[in-house]
């Protein structure tokens, strides 16, 4: 290994650089890269420990069918042999492929060119349709573009930041870091929009602990104060924007009724409308609390529609910036990883279908988009679906319904997963496992929340017959009778590609543009400092700072938006909200961190937090054990008495699973309801019950 190795972190959207090297025990070094702008040489407690979780404890090393070892010929021909049958057999859209915001661009890049271009299906999603599908779809709605307009700097010159359903501190810690350094260096206010006291409030001028899925109807109040107060930026508004009018008109609301409606005091809503009000460098920072929602996409443009209301958009310090959870999730968005995106932020146009037809040579390219990860996990269960190729995640765990998923993969003719770990709960369902490489063995580039490009690469041996991703598809691919459409021997292959596709017939017209690329050679590819899109030819400091959208008027989109309430509303039987999110120091559902014993001591199990009201009313102790139930499942937590919670609201964490907690699987309980226009499961609002449980 050289002297140290400039890598990415895998795991939040933050996108930290690390330094990798090797200690004098044959073991690794793993440092926060002083160089890296995300992070300035920082690392999180996560990313500190990275270097606890390498080796092959836990690695799945061969390729097995029916969980018997087989060779990766065996394996990748029967793989392509049974898509390939059931293509012919029952039409393209009864096979489906479910990814996640773990791969990197280039695996991402080439799972969705084989199904879209060449099996014909849009039938591909992530796992990242759970993170920030509904910021895609609002974005979309304001902008005519997935396009996030602000920057991590924006933290340190903004006036005042709004965090509205984002726990920054223990979700993106080092973002949070650097908002708290700002914070102490130039006094930057701070207001916390969370049903939750978390330990983000730590940093709160202001907290406004709202009910659950109220968000709407404070930033429609919001939007009412600032027209009342005169705050309209009249020459931005009159030459940009459009849906001005009728959005006034249909969203308008009294503070008395906001504050009502939101369960918070008058004088916190008019705290915080008097701070926006008079603030003019205001970013507004959002992540699952408002994605994670039936009304998600609503919630993203109410609170689109107060920047573009005060111009406060693609400026310094001033904007809506969406902060993703996953740590490759827009560069999935990039390459068209969503069942309703194609590559290179392309959609199901006439034209786009077209031009990605072309560039692809794909004669037989879906022509509309697929079934969305809720929807796809439907059908198999229905028999539509009856091939499903599962990539680095794990939707036993993390879908809603947990429980009918798992019905459904046991339901459905065959079952494939390529993981880098050798358990999970959805491998048991797997007719096929396929051993994927892990961070530190791969080479590649991932997208941060601010559209930066970085590079993973490997700084160790691939573990027993791991393959990269992209090589594992490739492979499948060619034995599907594709080998002249996947050429692609290495991940700078695929990279040029995405690159190349990205320009295609593009001269600036589209946001996603990589013209120009600095250095495409391979060596090129080799060095790729951290770089923000777009680059070289289109490149520009910011986007709709110069009133330039993407809709088809040009102009940026105010969205008349009403608040409505959760699908599912609590009731007499189910009188709590649950609500689930992370912890500080793990990651999804603990294949890594869980290796790590000192990440594991901050917490030790899994656990329900409850008011104190609450767990009187209902006779449970601290420290005892809790039965939840939910229409959907029922889970047994340990109880955690907490001041921190709204009356009424409990919240579980999202990360056990059936291989390290029986019945502590949160997606057993959740609610199998989404937001219709991007998809998103409501997992932050599920009806639940509560009873102490004793154990036998
Ligand atoms: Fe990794 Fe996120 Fe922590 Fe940075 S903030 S070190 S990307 S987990």
């Amino acid at each position: 290994m050289a002297d140290s190795i400039r890598t990415t972190c895998p795991y939040c959207g933050v996108g930290c650089g690390v330094l990798v090297s090797k200690d004098n025990a044959g073991g690794v070094v793993v440092k926060g890269d002083p160089d890296h702008p995300a992070n300035f040489g920082k690392l999180c407690s996560k990313g500190a420990a990275l270097g606890d979780t390498l080796g092959q404890d836990n690695r799945l090393l061969t390729p097995k069918i029916n969980h018997q070892v087989a060779t990766w010929e065996q394996a990748s021909d029967l793989v392509a042999a049974r898509f390939k049958e059931t293509v012919e057999r029952y039409g393209p859209d009864s096979v489906a492929f479910y990814v996640s915001g773990q791969l990197l661009s280039e695996d991402y890049y080439v799972a969705n060119k084989l199904i879209k271009g060449f099996i014909g299906t849009a039938n591909i999603d992530t796992n990242s349709r759970l993170c920030m599908s509904s910021s895609v779809a609002g974005h979309k709605r304001a902008f005519g573009s997935d396009t996030v307009p602000q920057t991590y700097e924006d933290l340190e010159t903004s006036d005042l930041v709004v965090l509205v359903g984002s726990n920054l501190a223990w979700c993106h810690p080092i973002l949070f870091q650097r908002l708290k350094a700002a914070k102490k260096k130039r006094g930057t206010k701070v207001v916390v929009i969370d049903p939750r006291k978390t330990a983000t409030c730590e940093i709160a001028d202001l907290h406004l602990a709202i009910k659950p899925g109220s968000d709407v109807l404070l930033f429609n109040g919001l939007l009412s104060y600032l027209d009342q107060n005169g705050a309209k930026d009249q020459s931005y508004v009159a030459a940009f924007v459009e849906g001005l009018e009728e959005t006034l008109h249909a969203t308008a609301v009294d503070i008395l009724s906001v504050a009502k409606g939101c369960d918070v005091s008058v004088a916190d809503v008019l705290a915080f409308y008097d701070g926006f009000l008079k603030t003019d460098r205001t970013l507004s920072v959002y992540s699952q609390g408002v994605n994670q929602s039936s009304q998600g996409t609503d919630k993203v443009n109410s609170i689109i529609n107060c920047h573009l209301f005060t111009g406060r958009i693609g400026r310094e310090g001033c904007g809506p910036l969406s902060v993703t959870g996953q740590p490759n999730a827009m560069g999935g968005r990039e390459v068209g990883g969503l069942a309703n995106m194609l590559a290179a932020h392309m959609d199901f146009t006439p034209d786009d279908i077209d031009r990605v037809s072309r560039f692809w040579q794909a004669q037989n390219i879906a022509k509309e988009p697929g079934k969305k990860a809720l929807d796809m996990f439907e059908a198999i269960h229905e028999g539509q679906i009856k091939a499903v190729w599962i990539m680095a995640t794990n939707p036993c765990v993390s879908l809603p319904d947990a429980g009918r998923v798992r019905e459904a993969l046991e339901k459905c003719d065959f079952v494939v997963v390529s993981d880098c770990v050798d358990h999970t709960d959805t491998m048991a369902y797997a007719d096929v496992v396929l051993p994927a490489a892990a961070w530190g063995e791969r080479n590649g580039t991932v997208t941060n929340t601010e559209r930066r490009i970085s590079r993973q690469r490997a700084f160790c041996d691939l573990a027993g017959e791991a393959r990269p991703d992209w090589k594992i598809i490739t492979q499948v691919a060619r034995k599907m009778g594709f080998e002249e459409a996947f050429p692609y021997e290495s991940s700078y292959d695929v990279f040029h590609e995405h690159v190349a596709l990205s320009a295609f017939e593009n001269q600036g017209r589209r946001d996603f543009d990589l013209s120009g690329w600095i250095d495409l050679s391979r060596a090129g590819f080799d060095e790729i400092e951290p770089t923000q899109w777009p680059v070289g030819t289109y490149a520009k400091d910011r986007f709709f700072g110069d009133g330039r959208f993407y809709t088809a008027s040009g102009k940026g989109n105010m969205v008349p938006v009403q608040p409505k309430s959760p699908v599912y509303p609590v009731t007499a039987d189910y009188p709590y909200v649950l609500n689930s999110g992370r912890i500080r120091d793990q990651w999804h559902t603990m294949t890594r961190t869980g290796l790590s014993p000192r990440l594991s001591t901050h917490v030790i199990e899994p656990y329900l937090e409850v008011h104190p009201e609450a767990a009187l009313c209902e006779g449970l102790l601290d420290g005892g054990l809790v039965e939840v139930t939910s229409n959907w499942g029922r889970a047994i937590l340990r109880v955690k008495i907490s001041e921190n919670m709204k009356r009424g609201e409990v919240f579980m964490p999202m990360h056990w699973s059936d291989e390290n907690s029986a019945e502590a699987v949160v997606g057993r309980l959740v609610n199998p309801v989404c937001d219709p226009y991007s998809g998103q499961p409501e997992s932050k609002h599920t009806p639940v019950c509560l009873k102490p449980f004793a154990a036998d």
